[in-house]
């Protein structure tokens, strides 16, 4: 059994989506938006946050490969599945699970920039800050994480650990 180091528990967690949808209930209130989730690790984020926002929404997915079943980046961003749906004029919230490099949220950005959407800002529940190569200021942001490999809250090590309800990390 690998060694998981509990460093968010699921109340805190709970906290802090509940902040977070107050705010983007807040901002977009009015408006057309668009929840767009990148599989497969930001899907129990998403299912919480859905309940957290009180506003009405449309969600969407998409799933890219940058890590297969490594710990770090490959550095290379492969679209496996795209929106089914155009986002031009429309407010686009990207919901994602956590950023490291920011290669893939980068990369991510600009392509559904050019699909000239109304507004374009992502929230991430976790920021490895000290380790961004790009610079990306999420407009919502959850918690700043350590120079650490995390699993739970729907991450995965080699597609396990998906269902801790907890942020753990994953120590050898
Ligand atoms: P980036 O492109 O920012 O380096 O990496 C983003 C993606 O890498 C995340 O969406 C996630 O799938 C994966 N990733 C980055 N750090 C971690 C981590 O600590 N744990 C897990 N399970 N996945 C991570």
């Amino acid at each position: 059994m690998a060694n998981i180091v509990p460093i968010i528990e699921a109340d805190d967690i709970a906290t802090e989506v509940t902040r977070l949808g107050a705010l983007i209930s807040r901002d977009y209130a009015g408006k057309d938006l668009l929840l767009v989730s990148v599989l497969k690790g930001s899907v129990v984020f998403l299912a919480d946050i859905m309940r957290a926002i009180t506003i009405p929404y449309t969600i969407d997915f998409m799933a890219v490969s940058s890590y297969g079943n490594e710990k770090s980046s490959s550095g290379a961003v492969k679209i496996n599945l795209d929106l089914k749906q155009s986002i031009e004029g429309r407010h686009v919230l990207i919901i994602e699970d956590i950023v490291d490099s920011g290669i893939t949220l980068g990369y991510l950005m600009g392509l559904l920039a050019a699909r000239h959407p109304a507004s374009l800002e992502v929230c991430a529940l976790l920021n490895k800050k000290t380790r961004n190569e790009i610079v990306i200021k999420p407009k919502y942001e959850g918690f700043d994480l350590p120079d650490a490999f995390v699993v739970g809250y729907g991450l995965d090590y080699a597609e396990n650990y998906r269902g801790l309800p907890y942020i753990g990390d994953l120590r050898d």
